[in-house]
C-alpha cells in the first residue's frame, strides 16, 4: 500500500518525486537539481542525491539521515550534505556520531551543515536554496529555490498558518509544495494544537497564491485512501502562465 504514495509530478521546469504523509514519511527528490527536500526513511533515491535540504528534526522527515551516511560511505560517494536548521545540528551530528560507534564506522563521505534564516546555498546548474522559517512545533526551515531574479520552487515543511502571514516569497515561486495536514471539517483545532495547516488556511489567503502550480502535501493519515482518489495524497492545482 504505502509505495502506491509515491507519485513523480511534471512541472515546467523539473520533474519532483516523493512520498509525503503527515508523521510517516515525507521525501521529494529534484534529480535535475541534484537535490531532496527532506528525506524521510531515506529510499533508495535518495542516497543519490548530493544536497539534501530536511526541513526540521521530527522523525517523518528526517529519520533515514544514518542510512543516508551509511550509504554514501560504504558505497565511495562523493561528499553529501544533509542540511538541517542551525538549532537541530548539534543534536544531528551528535546523532550520527552515536551510529558510527555503535557500528564502528566512520561517516566520512556526509556533512552536517546547520542553517539560518537567510542563507543562500549554492547547487546545480547556478541555482541556490535561499532559507526561510516556518512556523511549527521545533526550528523548521522552508527553502526557496531561486534562478537569478525568478523564484522557482517554495517548501513550506511542516508549518501552520502563520507563515503566510510573516512570508512574502511564498506566494510568488512558480511553484508552491505547502503542507495541508487537515481537510476535514472539525479537524481545525487539531490543526491549531499541533501547528499544521489546515486546508481553510490555505482558502483564506487564496487571492495571494501568484504561483503556477500549488502542490498541497502532508496529509494526515486519518484520511483513508479507500475513501478519496489516488490525487488526494499528493493534489496539485496549476494554472497556465
Ligand atoms: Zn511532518
Ligand atoms: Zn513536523
Amino acid at each position: 500500500m504505502l509505495d502506491k504514495d509515491f507519485f513523480s509530478l511534471q512541472t515546467d521546469r523539473f520533474r519532483i518525486e516523493g512520498r509525503s504523509r503527515s508523521g510517516h514519511e515525507t521525501f521529494f527528490r529534484i534529480r535535475e537539481l541534484g537535490i531532496a527536500l527532506d528525506l524521510g526513511r531515506c529510499p533508495d533515491l535518495i542516497v543519490s542525491a548530493p544536497q539534501v535540504f530536511i526541513t526540521h528534526a521530527h522523525v517523518d522527515h528526517c529519520a533515514g539521515m544514518a542510512f543516508y551516511a551509511a550509504q554514501r560511505h560504504l558505497q565511495r560517494m562523493p561528499l553529501g550534505r544533509l542540511y538541517v536548521p542551525e538549532e537541530a545540528a548539534g543534536g544531528v551530528r551528535e546523532l550520527l556520531a552515536m551510529h558510527e560507534r555503535l557500528a564502528n564506522t566512520h561517516f566520512d563521505r556526509t556533512e552536517v551543515v546547520g542553517l539560518g534564516l537567510g542563507e543562500v546555498v549554492r547547487i546545480a546548474r547556478g541555482r541556490e536554496v535561499v532559507v526561510h522559517r516556518a512556523s511549527h512545533r521545533v526550528p523548521t526551515n522552508a527553502y526557496e529555490i531561486r534562478e537569478n531574479d525568478t523564484s522557482l520552487l517554495f517548501y513550506t515543511g511542516d508549518t501552520d498558518r502563520a507563515i503566510f502571514e510573516r512570508n512574502e516569497a511564498m506566494f510568488k515561486a512558480e511553484v508552491l509544495i505547502v503542507e495541508c495536514s487537515f481537510m476535514a471539517d472539525g479537524d481545525q483545532a487539531r490543526a491549531v494544537k499541533y501547528k499544521h495547516m489546515h486546508f481553510d488556511d490555505i482558502a483564506d489567503f487564496a487571492e495571494r497564491f501568484e504561483n503556477r502550480m500549488v502542490v498541497l502535501s502532508h496529509f494526515s493519515r486519518r484520511y483513508a485512501r479507500s475513501s478519496s482518489p489516488r490525487r488526494f495524497c499528493f493534489a496539485s492545482i496549476s494554472r497556465s502562465a
